[in-house]
């Protein structure tokens, strides 16, 4: 599941390190147990994760990012005692990358846990501040019911545009359509690796077994969401760098930009301990060659016979019209992070070092580039390689 780097320097752990307490509402009349009395963890959904950044910007830590924007993207994750059920082979929460999954990052954030009921107060209270809500669920057998029940804590208190990032194991139709329901406005689907093979080595065999996660599983909910919540409320979130080539990145691309679903771009970024832990990023050139590719295809157009590539799958030429490439090219929103858009079509999600560490680049910007972040940006697209009509800035 995708969804970068200990960001943010936090110095508390919200609600603190995991203990025993009574049960919650949520957990009613589901873990009957003999004696002795149930007991019950800090888990959801009672209790969710957020990102660093959201810990931030709701007050709840101190903290500040190596430059200045506005931050409006709050993302929850469901946390559990035993974590999510799948084992990827790239992800932060995997059961066998070695570690209690309370100390587990998320695609390399820390993510402080805090109590529900707490975290829908604040968001009510910096209504005015937030762009999109999302709750990323996990393989879980709880994870539909207390999604729903998050869900109507947020509901009936904000209504900032809330997405979920689906676990597709845990869903069926009915299901999506009881969250739309709900009043959820997009779904996401952490589709990570873009061709069957890699879905399947990286995801479904793999040493703790893949509880449930299969290709057509994926593209079934994919499908079912699009049905429920129509176009362009659906999104997949695909990975750069997981061993695909750059042919099967614009081939999906153009596969969902005909069915007015979006792609999500993440850059694969090495957590450490996972099983992909040594396997290197993609070069800065490759991924913003993808981030425009993927912008030409869904804003422009573009379709699978306008990219030339080479026999290994690598972009090697752009055909389309060099006016189009070389505005593309100079317009910072290309560079943006992809993600839900806030409620006039702005950036929502924004995900500030999900693809990278502070200390690196951005590989997606939070906010809209500056000249001085252009220029750089151009350097490393080289765009003029691909399109020879266009100058070289
Ligand atoms: S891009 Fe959308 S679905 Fe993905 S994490 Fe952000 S809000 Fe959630």
């Amino acid at each position: 599941m995708t969804t970068g780097e200990r960001a943010v320097s936090i110095p508390v752990m919200i609600g603190g390190p995991i203990e025993r307490r009574s049960a919650g509402r949520g957990a009613q009349g589901r873990r009957s147990q003999p004696s002795p009395a149930p007991m019950q963890t800090q888990i959801s959904p009672d209790w969710v994760r957020i990102s660093g950044a959201s810990a931030i910007a709701l007050g709840f830590a101190s903290g500040r990012f190596t430059r200045q924007f506005a931050f409006g993207g709050i993302n929850l994750l469901l946390n559990y005692e035993d974590g999510c059920r799948s084992d990827c082979a790239y992800c932060g929460l995997a059961r066998t990358r070695p570690g209690a999954y309370e100390d587990k990052s998320f695609i390399r954030v820390d993510w402080p846990l805090v109590e529900t009921d707490q975290l829908v107060e604040r968001m009510a209270a910096c209504r005015e501040s937030l762009t999109r809500l999302c709750i990323s669920m996990v393989t879980s057998a709880h994870a539909f019911a207390d999604t729903c029940d998050i869900t109507r804590r947020i509901r009936s208190e904000v209504a900032t545009p809330l997405s979920i990032l689906v676990a597709p194991p845990t869903l069926n139709r009915r299901r999506i359509e009881e969250l739309a329901s709900l009043g959820v406005d997009m779904i996401g689907v952490g589709m990570d690796a873009v061709t069957e093979d890699l879905f399947r080595r990286h995801r479904t065999d793999v040493p703790a077994g893949g509880a449930g996660l299969r290709w057509e599983k994926y593209w079934q909910v994919v499908d079912d969401s699009r049905q429920v919540l129509g176009p362009w409320k659906v999104n997949c979130h695909t990975v750069v760098g997981l061993g695909e080539t750059d042919r099967d990145l614009v081939e999906t691309f153009v596969r969902l930009r005909d069915r007015e679903i979006f792609s999500y771009l993440f850059c694969f970024n090495p957590e450490p301990d996972s099983r992909l832990a040594d396997l290197a990023k993609s070069p800065l050139r490759r991924w913003r060659r993808m981030q425009l590719a993927k912008h030409l295809v869904e804003q422009e157009g573009f379709g699978v016979e306008q990219f030339e590539f080479d026999d290994d799958g690598a972009l090697v030429e752009l055909a389309g019209p060099h006016d189009v490439v070389e505005h593309a090219a100079s317009s910072g929103v290309v560079f943006m992070t992809d993600g839900c858009p806030g409620e006039s079509g702005e950036p929502g999600c924004t995900r500030p070092y999900g693809s990278y560490r502070p200390s690196e680049p951005f590989r997606d910007f939070p906010f809209h580039p500056t000249e001085q972040d252009m220029a750089r940006i151009r350097d490393e697209l080289a765009v003029e390689e691909l399109c020879p009509g266009v100058r070289r800035a």
